[in-house]
């Protein structure tokens, strides 16, 4: 079957400009759209019940002559019909809303049918705002009524009729193979629809909103199915594009790690070995490098740069980091490990100054300098490298779309390596970065003690004050974040400002230092490097030290305030400190009164100090949307499936979708047709 264009629910029968208006609010674009747009619920109007038997606290429809209607005004205004049947029964109608219309179809002696739940009222049983219906000579419904989510103004016959009437124009014949069918035990796409759009009578009311009734089952497989194909067609187009093999010989490398202080982790090894296979390809790397914070990706990526630049004499690498903080410090550890190998690095940021920017821009596009480490300006427009072979992303998930495309721009043949500590679960990733590799550091160097995580009431901040100067005494060196004020970058800089002045009030005996956002980045380089060096105590910090910041030394971190921040925030933090063999800890301040998220989150990061836990956990607090932000995926959400609920179905997708584009290239084509149809645009980042 060839994928024709998406029919649109404008092509509908009587749907005019205004209701199309509607419909796109609610997403519903094309024909496929509103066929899968599910009720959100079901009425029975298949039966009507007897009064007298009718039960109390559960949807029912009954029908009865009116006996008695009038308008109250005590305690407020309100409709008030008695209606009867044969049964003997008499049950009251109840509007606290109503228009004049009502008032006459409840005139004594019509007969009426009433859907609604039934209560022990006042003036006894009663239905509150029942949907009423004065046809009563109009067959029983003969099937389930669905109530469908929908937007003011769009009443839900309406939105019936649409649905209906998109579902008698989709081609709904079934393009998956009979076997994987089978074998996953799903119903046809047409029988699904069926059941969900108008189950039948006798179908068990608390079935068809169970996520693991088989319709549902099916519709949360062909989601997931569709968006593993589309993940796998983009990749299988990346891998057909060319790129520079670069091949290293271990000319560098090989000098540096032995000059490192340390000797690798096992992981740190595996993952380079995986990198350096990837730079050695014809094809353009594109792999995630994850490990928790602390876990070493740092000299992971000058082994990658340097790889790439044993392969030519002429060969440029890239570094990109998020803040002008960790720019500058990977730019100081890069050149401090390059120079000596004869490799000139370069740092470039939105605040290098004109001149030396331009010896830097001359210099890369002259090929005179090697390495670039910078902030996003890297990428802007006017720079030019001379010869781009490897770029490397720090943090990236920090960074936006539109940044990664820009990137992408430099050149679709340049290798790329993408690192993260925001560790992103497995279902995640095999989901939404199922067209990246993905290197897993799963251990941390060895020697490292885990930190010990405090929760302190702020009122009894002075003993973290005295904790403060227990440690500096001690030759250690302490953060102190201040609270994060997303509404105001200037009131979060008082409080910073204050809280500096309080400590130095409260501990003259050590060096207190400042740093913030708002500093030139000269200013914040001193105070950034005099902390290194070990010259002040202590380091009072707005979370702008979120990421990356690597000082060894740094045995205790306070955090204020910690009820405000993210899970994966105060991961990020209390990661900047258990850097050295000394004990660490983690003093998390918070004020009272706290919410249920906030206590949830504080629970969290108390209990747990793996990256990749405190990750599924915060999934589980926030959501999959939420997790990973429009911003950082740029792919469409889940409708149907859950991926926390819903991994075997993700699985068996991953191995259908192999299975298709090997053996049944039209049922790939027909699939994603029904399910990306106007998205199109997205099968091509
Ligand atoms: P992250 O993965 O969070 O970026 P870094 O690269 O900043 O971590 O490394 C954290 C600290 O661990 C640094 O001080 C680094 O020098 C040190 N380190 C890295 N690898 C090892 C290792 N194999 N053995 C001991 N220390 C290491
Ligand atoms: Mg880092």
């Amino acid at each position: 079957m060839p994928a024709s264009a998406p029919v649109s629910v404008r092509d509908l029968p009587d749907v005019g400009e205004a209701l199309a208006k509607k419909l796109e609010k609610l997403h519903l674009h094309t024909v496929w759209d509103a066929a899968l747009h599910l009720p959100l619920r079901y009425e029975d109007e298949t039966r009507i019940t007897a009064i007298a038997d009718a039960p109390f606290n559960t949807p029912c429809q009954v029908q009865g002559t009116v006996a008695h209607c009038e308008i109250l005004f005590q305690p407020r205004k309100q409709l008030l019909a008695r209606i009867r049947d044969a049964s003997g029964g008499e049950i009251n109608l109840r509007f606290l809303h109503f228009y004049p219309n009502l008032v006459r179809q409840l005139a004594a002696g019509q007969t009426v049918r009433a859907i609604g739940e039934i209560k022990h009222g006042f003036f006894g049983a009663e239905m509150i705002h029942p949907k009423i219906r004065t046809d009563t000579d109009a067959p029983l419904a003969e099937s389930l009524t669905p109530v469908y989510p929908t937007v003011a103004g769009l009443a839900q016959p309406t939105l019936r009729r649409v649905i209906a009437a998109a579902r008698a124009r989709i081609d709904d014949g079934e393009v998956l193979p009979e076997a994987l069918l089978a074998q996953l035990k799903l119903p046809p796409l047409r029988q699904t629809l069926e059941r969900l759009h108008r189950p039948a009578p006798d179908t068990a009311p608390h079935l068809l909103t169970d996520p693991a009734f088989p319709p549902r089952q099916r519709l949360k497989f062909d989601e997931l199915l569709a968006q593993q194909l589309s993940m796998r067609l983009a990749r299988h187009a990346r891998e057909q594009s060319r790129a520079r093999p670069l091949h290293g010989n271990g000319a560098f490398g090989k000098p540096f790690a032995a000059a490192l202080p340390f000797a690798l982790t096992p992981a740190q090894q595996r993952v380079c070995a995986e990198i350096r296979n990837d730079l050695a390809q014809a094809r353009p790397m594109r792999r995630l490098l994850q490990g928790d914070v602390g876990s070493g990706k740092t000299v992971v990526a000058a082994l990658a740069a340097l790889t790439a630049l044993e392969a030519g004499d002429t060969v440029q690498v890239a570094v990109m980091a998020p803040t002008e903080i960790l720019a500058e410090q990977h730019y100081h550890k890069f050149h401090r490990w390059f120079a000596p190998l004869g490799i000139n690095t370069v740092l470039l940021s939105g605040r290098t100054r004109k001149k030396a920017k331009d010896a830097a821009k001359a210099g890369l596009a002259d090929g005179s300098i090697r390495v670039a480490v910078g902030t996003h300006a890297l990428f802007q427009n006017d720079m030019v490298f001379c010869d781009l072979g490897l770029a490397i992303v720090d943090e990236q998930h920090r960074f936006g779309v539109a940044q990664r495309l820009s990137l992408n721009d430099k050149g679709d043949n340049v290798h790329q390596l993408m690192m993260s500590a925001t560790p992103i679960p497995r279902t995640l990733a095999m989901s939404f970065l199922a067209d990246l590799d993905v290197s897993v550091i799963d251990e941390l160097p060895p020697g490292r003690t885990p930190v010990r995580t405090k929760l302190v009431n702020c009122r009894r901040r002075s003993e973290v004050e005295g904790m403060v100067l227990h440690a500096c005494q001690h030759g250690r060196q302490a953060y102190w974040v201040c609270p994060l004020i997303e509404e105001s970058e200037a009131l979060q800089l008082q409080t910073a400002t204050e809280t500096h002045a309080r400590l130095q009030a409260a501990l003259p005996a050590l060096n207190i230092a400042l740093i913030h956002g708002r500093m030139k980045a000269a200013e914040k380089a001193a105070v950034m490097a005099a902390f290194a060096a070990g010259k002040t105590d202590v380091l009072v910090a707005t979370t702008v030290i979120e990421v990356g910041v690597d000082v060894p030394n740094a045995a205790l971190m306070v955090i204020e305030h910690a009820e405000r921040m993210g899970l994966s925030q105060l991961h990020q933090l209390r990661g900047r400190v258990g850097r050295g063999a000394a004990h660490s800890t983690c003093v998390l301040l918070f004020a009272e009164p706290l919410g249920e998220v906030a206590k949830a989150r504080l629970k969290v990061i108390y209990q747990h100090t793996d990256g990749f836990e405190i990750a599924r956990q915060d999934l589980q607090i926030r959501g999959p949307g939420e997790f990973l932000g429009a911003r950082q995926s740029g792919a469409p959400m889940l409708r149907f499936a859950d991926l926390d609920s819903d991994l075997h179905l993700l699985e068996a997708a991953r191995q259908a979708a192999c299975e298709l584009l090997a053996r049944h290239p039209e049922a790939v084509a027909a699939h994603l047709a029904r399910w990306l149809g106007s998205r199109e645009a997205y099968l091509q980042t």
